[in-house]
């Protein structure tokens, strides 16, 4: 099947062919249509096999189409990954390029704002990022309620607006501790928020987290 095939928006499908990717993935074949329906999904998925686009590119696809009512001080979406270097001020991390670049490959013909937000952000950079306000958020776990705490980001407005939630390299998120972080954070996601899981092993811990953020979800092994 091709991207088109999925049901992706046609904008992203030829920005993609701009990349030279035409043909999806294992993991992209099965988890795009899912995630365009709304399911919660874990996809147990390594690096190199596609597995950021599996969920960034219906993500997208759903901030593009469904009418989200933008909340002051809390994103549509929110992508959390374990980098570490993230809380480096200079460092774009990988997830937060794929979306960049995906977007400027559209050619003015998608207007989404996009921010990384890091730990060692200036309070006035971050009020900067937050302006306007961000439809995708990408950070780490340990600064949600860091941000949430200064109000920087405000609770409230977190539980009305966020639509889809991330848990990029999960296993790597217990692994580096964030566990404190997810679970204060689990607390603000609003019912009817898709939870997306992706992780490249299956461990307790994995299993512990799935059932404190997912609703029903489709379990991917590919
Ligand atoms: P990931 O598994 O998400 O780390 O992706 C690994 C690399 O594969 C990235 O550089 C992507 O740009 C690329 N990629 C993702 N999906 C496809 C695809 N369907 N065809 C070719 N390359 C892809």
């Amino acid at each position: 099947k091709s991207f088109d095939e999925l049901g992706l928006d046609l904008r992203l499908v030829h920005a993609l062919k701009k990349k030279a990717i035409e043909k999806p993935t294992p993991i992209q074949e099965v988890a795009i249509p899912l995630i365009l329906e709304g399911k919660d999904v874990v996809a147990r998925a390594k690096t190199g096999s596609g597995k950021t686009f599996a969920y960034l590119l219906p993500l997208l696809h759903r901030l593009l189409n469904e009418s989200l009512s933008k909340s002051k001080l809390a994103p549509a979406a929110l992508i959390l990954v374990p980098t570490r270097e993230l809380c480096q001020q200079a460092c774009l991390c990988y997830e937060y390029f794929e979306i960049i670049s995906l977007i400027e490959l559209c050619k003015g013909q998608v207007q989404l704002k996009v921010v990384q937000l890091t730990s060692s952000m200036p309070a006035s950079d971050l009020r900067a990022a937050l302006a306007g306000p961000p439809d995708v958020v990408v950070s780490t776990p340990g600064c949600i309620p860091k941000f949430l705490s200064t109000g920087v980001l405000q609770s409230k407005s977190f539980s009305d607006s966020l639509k889809i939630l991330v848990l990029d390299e999960a296993d790597l998120l217990l692994s580096y501790g964030y566990e404190d972080d997810l679970k204060a954070l689990t607390a603000l996601v609003p019912r009817g928020c898709q939870c997306l899981l992706m992780s490249a092993t299956s461990s307790s811990d994995v299993e512990k987290l799935k059932k404190l953020i997912l609703h029903n979800p489709f379990i991917l092994t590919l």
